[in-house]
């Protein structure tokens, strides 16, 4: 029997309406969860992401401002532009859409924006308290929008052996590091391009889930029959008979590890969906820790 899919453009929509019921309750308390998105040039997927994050905001009720720069705009610049969201009564949240130009310091980006709006979770205090279980930082939006997913369609994760696939900052390690929390109780393994006999590791997981960016990399003999599969891969593949001229793949071969899977996320319409209604929450989450005016 075929894996029960987990929906995640149900789950997001869930998410948004509960966001845009308790944007309501702020607004009726004077305040306006508002979000700043900074895009730096003219990446065609970062465009699109940053136009999605807007419309969403919007849809929610939220106060939306994206900020578009010129590709030529320097670090100092946009540090100015960081430390005037930063004191904007009317901005809660804020974000500027990686990846900056190649002339950029990402990092002294990240690390100028005032943590208590750094609704990414990427700044370094926002991490540290992830790991240490602080609740009142932000967790990434990718790893945080596949734990709503588990929670949501009532995956088990207590003692449940955990495989991810990639060790990035944004996915792989706050993932790793959401599932050991108390309460959570997953055992996680993390893999990477230097581990030695990937698929020994991934074919032991109840829960698998690839963060990679390698299209249909994870295969359905690298699954263990009946594991829930979280494809958080998001490729662009050429093919010339789309629109576009590409499609949109995941890590995981969707087709064939969805006959032996139990539970599997589709790309699209899996985690991507849930990465904005995350954001859209934590925007939220931090306007509610603004005293009224
Ligand atoms: P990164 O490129 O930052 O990290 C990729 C990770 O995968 C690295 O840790 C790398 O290992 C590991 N890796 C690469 N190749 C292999 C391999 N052959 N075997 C084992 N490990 C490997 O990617 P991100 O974490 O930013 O993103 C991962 C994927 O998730 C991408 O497709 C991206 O588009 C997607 N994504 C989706 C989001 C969503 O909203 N759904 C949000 C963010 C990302 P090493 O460290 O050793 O190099």
């Amino acid at each position: 029997m075929p894996a029960e899919l987990l929906d995640g453009i149900a789950a997001a929509r869930v998410i948004r309406d509960e966001v845009a019921e308790a944007v309501r309750v702020q607004r009726a308390r004077g305040v306006v969860p508002g979000l700043a998105v900074v895009l730096v040039g003219e990446d065609p997927a970062s465009t699109v992401y940053v136009r999605n994050k807007g419309r969403a905001c919007e849809e929610a009720g939220m106060h939306s401002v994206t900020i578009r720069l010129a590709a030529s705009t320097t670090q100092a610049e946009l540090l100015a532009v960081v430390d005037q969201l930063n004191t904007d009564p009317a901005i809660h949240g804020m974000l500027v859409q990686m990846p900056l130009p190649a002339h950029c310091n990402a990092d002294e980006v990240i690390r100028r924006i005032d943590p208590a709006k750094d609704v990414d979770g990427f700044h370094p205090i926002n991490a540290g308290k992830l790991i240490i279980g602080e609740r009142d930082g932000f967790a990434p939006c990718t790893p945080a929008g596949v734990m709503e997913l588990l929670r949501r369609y009532q995956v088990p994760t207590a003692g449940a052996e955990v495989v991810i696939l990639g060790r990035s900052n944004i996915v792989g390690k706050p993932m790793a590091s959401l599932l050991v929390q108390p309460g959570v109780d997953a055992t996680v393994t993390i893999c990477h391009s230097r581990t030695r006999n990937l698929a020994q590791h991934t074919r032991r997981a109840d829960i698998l889930i690839a963060a990679i960016g390698r299209p249909k990399f994870v295969t359905s003999d690298m699954v263990k029959p009946g594991a829930t599969v979280i494809d958080v891969g998001i490729n662009r593949v050429d093919e010339p008979r789309a629109k576009n001229g590409y499609i949109l793949a995941g890590d995981v071969d969707f087709a064939a590890v969805r006959e032996v899977a139990g539970r599997i996320t589709p790309v699209p319409g899996g985690v991507g969906p849930l990465t904005i209604a995350m954001l859209l929450r934590s925007t939220l989450v931090a306007a509610s820790r603004v005293p009224a005016a």
